[in-house]
């Protein structure tokens, strides 16, 4: 049976400082911060995760915050260009007066029929906000709390955006693979759309002539995509495998089970579970409000604290 796989589960960046970072996704974009948390393969990095009320995989952005003076991420060949976030096309007029009362620069066009607002976040990573129907399917659950009123909310994922030199081995992946299915074409960009048509379902390929790009601070490091469970992950994992990709085991995230592969392009794919979910170690009325440590770094809370950039959540964060 070829295994399906429905969109978007995450897509994970790096940023610098995670103070404006959060205040980019959460006071200005709405997004709530659903963990505070760190690198489970190196705790002295903090990790950050934006998503619904309940941080619904297909809505979480996450962000490794690295504060040195590590060199910046560079754009190009192998890596995650843009990523799009869902609104409805009612919530068009409200997002471009909120994003235009910021100090940014707002790109808005059209592609595919859809119409885009394009900004970049603090460390330049470009998010776009995709005005569509398909933000009506989204199973979103709405924050309470957020600045953004629960009508104009964020609805899921759009897609991503993926820079890539020779498109075909890419592109043959995720059809051959994954199962979608290119849908859309324009002179520099293929769209690739996943069997269930819904929300976070849509890849586009776009070729370029730059170089392989550097992953580091102000990119975007994975694109995860969503399995419905273990026994999914394994035929995936098989059928990766089969074609010649180096696929890790499978790692237990916590919140999700995870293995990892890059594609043939050079982005790194991680493909993770839907469950068991944010609330795991966390009540839903409490998530992101402090710093959660898996069980086997519990012991080394106060070194890992003090070794953490001083991050302080504004006030929405503990509602
Ligand atoms: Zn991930």
């Amino acid at each position: 049976m070829k295994p399906t796989i429905a969109g978007l589960h995450h897509v994970t960046a790096i940023c610098g400082d995670p103070n404006p970072n959060a205040h980019f996704y959460v006071e200005l974009l709405g997004l709530r911060l659903v963990k505070y948390t760190v690198n489970h393969d190196d705790p002295t990095t903090p990790h950050l995760y934006y998503g619904d009320n309940r941080g619904t995989p297909g809505t979480n952005i996450t962000f490794f915050p690295w504060t040195s003076d590590k060199p910046r991420g560079r754009m190009g060949s192998g890596q995650t260009q843009d990523t799009a976030y869902l609104i409805r096309p009612a919530s068009l007029d409200y997002w471009r007066r909120r994003l235009e009362e910021q100090p940014l620069e707002i790109r808005e066009f059209r592609r595919f029929d859809e119409i885009v607002l394009a900004v970049s976040d603090p460390d330049d990573i470009n998010i776009e906000l995709v005005a569509s129907p398909a933000a009506d399917a989204a199973q979103v659950e709405p924050w309470s709390n957020s600045p953004v009123p629960e009508e104009h909310q964020l609805r899921g994922f759009h897609g991503v955006t993926l820079a890539i030199t020779d498109l075909d081995p890419t592109r043959d992946l995720l059809t051959d693979i994954l199962g979608y299915e290119a849908v859309a074409r324009s002179s520099d960009r293929v769209r690739l759309q996943a069997p269930e048509k819904g929300p976070g379902s849509i890849v586009d390929l776009v070729q370029t002539e730059r170089p392989r790009g550097r992953v580091a601070r102000g990119s975007v490091h994975h694109v995860a995509f969503k399995v419905a469970d273990a026994d999914e992950q394994t035929r995936l994992r098989r059928a990766l495998a089969d074609r010649g990709l180096r696929v890790t085991e499978s790692i237990d995230r916590l919140y999700f089970r995870s293995i990892y592969c890059r594609e043939p392009g050079g982005v790194l794919f991680e493909f993770a579970t839907m469950g068991p979910g944010f609330t795991y170690d966390e009540a839903p009325g409490k998530l992101g409000s402090r710093l959660v440590l898996p069980e086997h770094l519990e012991g080394r809370r106060d070194e890992i604290e003090a070794g953490l950039p001083d991050f302080r959540p504004p006030e929405l964060f503990r509602k």
